[in-house]
């Protein structure tokens, strides 16, 4: 039977997002944002943040290649989804659910700026270092963690547990 460890109460959750989401609104004071959430992961932490920040925002979504049933990154990201509205010239927020190898994330800046946007920073509910492989810069996050496969929030593990208003722990 999978064992669920709690990491973060819906609370804590809640706390930790309106915290990020002041330093964002004070970094973009009187500029107006673009946000660009990670589906699936980070639709949750999207909508919780958007509706924490002061500044006005457009929002929009890419898919990259997730990790599916499988907990390692392959490093192959392939964009399901690109991005729909004109971001050229404008401040843009990458909205991530983890951060783990930093494979994903460097791709999608890349894959961003290539579409003449002003500025890109990241923006990650979740900051897990044990596995990073690039030297991709996480701006804000709301939590770093050092191991272990995380669900709840938003987060999957073969598609299920995103419903879980925690942050949990999986262990298989
Ligand atoms: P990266 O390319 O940084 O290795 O992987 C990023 C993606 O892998 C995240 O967007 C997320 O979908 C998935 N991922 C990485 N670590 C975890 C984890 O602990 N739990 C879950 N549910 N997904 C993870």
């Amino acid at each position: 039977m999978p064992e669920f460890i709690p990491v973060l109460t819906r609370e804590e959750i809640e706390k930790l997002v309106a915290g990020v989401a002041r330093s964002i609104s004070d970094d973009y004071k009187d500029q107006e944002l673009a946000l660009i959430g990670v589906l699936k992961g980070a639709f949750i932490f999207l909508s919780d943040l958007c509706r924490h920040l002061t500044v006005p925002v457009t929002i929009d979504f890419v898919q990259a290649s997730s990790y599916g049933a499988n907990i390692s990154s392959s490093g192959n990201i392939e964009l399901i989804k690109d991005v729909g509205l004109d971001i050229r010239g404008k401040h843009v927020l990458i909205v991530e659910d983890i951060v783990d190898t930093g494979l994903t994330l460097s791709y999608l800046v890349r894959h961003i700026r290539s579409l003449g946007v002003k500025t890109v920073k990241i923006c990650a509910l979740i900051d897990k270092r044990e596995r990073r492989k690039t030297d991709v810069c996480v701006d804000y996050a709301c939590y770093v963690a050092n191991a272990g496969f995380l669900v709840g929030y938003g987060l999957d593990y073969a598609e299920n547990f995103r419903e879980l208003p925690g942050i949990f722990h999986l262990q298989l």
